[in-house]
């Protein structure tokens, strides 16, 4: 499969000191190949020298592309703009922290050459906080018994993806998107490999706590209908409850008169009542939000520069991330 040709896409935000070093080990693993690639980084709006560093390995690497964002428009976008982007014939998707050991992609390509569309590389969670894994073991044994796709601890955005799934994936036009919840969705001929955890080299990690409890959520939400229908089943609950109550009540009041005291049966059903009421509402709000967001019709990103543009070649895909 001499012909085969491999796209990287890069997602970079504000990785300065890593390009060229993934770049470097690019180069060191695709060489002895001999299969042709392209690095595609896609700059989420960097406002450090990562930008610089790309322009420079365009100088030295005649495989390097990128796309520029005019802001940070967060991982999943990049994402997306790196499958619109991307001319392969399969797709390897790694982050640009070297988290993702480049010495997978000779097994990542084998699984493609055998025929599988989605090579995915799976970590353990060694080097984690304890904490960290804890919640996030939680996390993938709640959201599974949750929504219809299936998500795999430790299966992230590293994995090579064939030209049928990137299509597949595009297909999907989604405003909020879940990458996770999407290469699942997909389905198609999935092989898995797994591999040591690695701790991020240079810079930081860009996830707050805050942000990964909202990805959780998004996880949930974006996938299906059901906390809705919880929220039903814990409506029915509640007038079912109340309904009891009430009864033996009458049937007490009928019996012996009426009693006066009942200040704890009056606080715990307003209290109670209250807490199911909001949270229903709180779910409820959270659809109505997404409903909100996708007919605004948005794109995804915008492009402040390609690399097509410097190089002088026409540029084939579209400038928005309207997919
Ligand atoms: N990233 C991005 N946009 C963002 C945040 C992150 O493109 O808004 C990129 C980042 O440059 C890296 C990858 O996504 O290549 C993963 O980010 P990070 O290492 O911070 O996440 P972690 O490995 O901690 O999950
Ligand atoms: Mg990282």
């Amino acid at each position: 499969m001499k012909h085969l040709f491999i796209s990287f896409v890069i997602p970079s935000y504000n990785e300065e000191g890593n390009i060229l070093t993934m770049m470097k080990a690019l180069k060191d693993t695709m060489t002895p190949s001999g299969l042709r690639y392209e690095v595609l980084f896609v700059d989420d709006g960097s406002d450090d020298k990562t930008m610089d560093e790309i322009r420079g390995a365009l100088i030295d690497y005649p495989e390097v592309e990128y796309v520029s964002f005019t802001r940070n428009f967060g991982k999943e976008a990049a994402i997306l703009a790196g499958l619109q982007y991307a001319k392969g014939d399969a797709v390897i998707l790694m982050d640009a922290d070297l988290q993702h050991p480049p010495e997978l992609i000779p097994q990542l390509i084998r699984g493609y050459e055998e025929g599988y569309d989605q090579v995915i590389a799976k970590r353990n969670r060694v080097g984690d906080s304890p904490i960290r894994s804890l919640l996030s073991r939680a996390y993938y044994w709640g959201v599974n018994k949750t929504i219809d796709v299936e998500l795999h601890d430790g299966e992230g955005d590293f994995r090579l993806l064939s030209r049928r799934a990137v299509d597949s994936l595009l297909q999907l036009s989604e405003g909020n998107r879940f990458s996770k919840g999407l290469y699942s969705w997909i389905g198609l001929e999935q092989k898995t490999i797994s591999y040591e955890n690695v701790t991020r080299q240079h810079g930081e990690t860009k996830w707050s706590f805050k942000q990964l409890l909202n990805y959780a959520v998004d996880g949930v939400v974006s996938f299906n209908t059901k906390p809705l229908r919880l929220c039903f089943y814990a409506g029915l609950l509640s007038l079912f409850l109340a309904i009891a109550y009430i009864s033996i009540t009458l049937i007490g009041i009928i019996r012996n008169g009426v009693e006066v005291p009942g200040y704890f049966t009056i606080i715990s059903a307003v209290l109670f009542l209250g807490g199911v009421q909001l949270l229903s509402l709180g779910i409820i709000g959270e659809y109505v939000g997404r409903i909100y967001n996708e007919t605004k019709k948005r794109p995804h990103y915008l492009v402040r520069r390609t690399s097509a543009a410097v190089k002088g070649k026409p540029v084939s895909h579209a400038k928005i991330g309207n997919s």
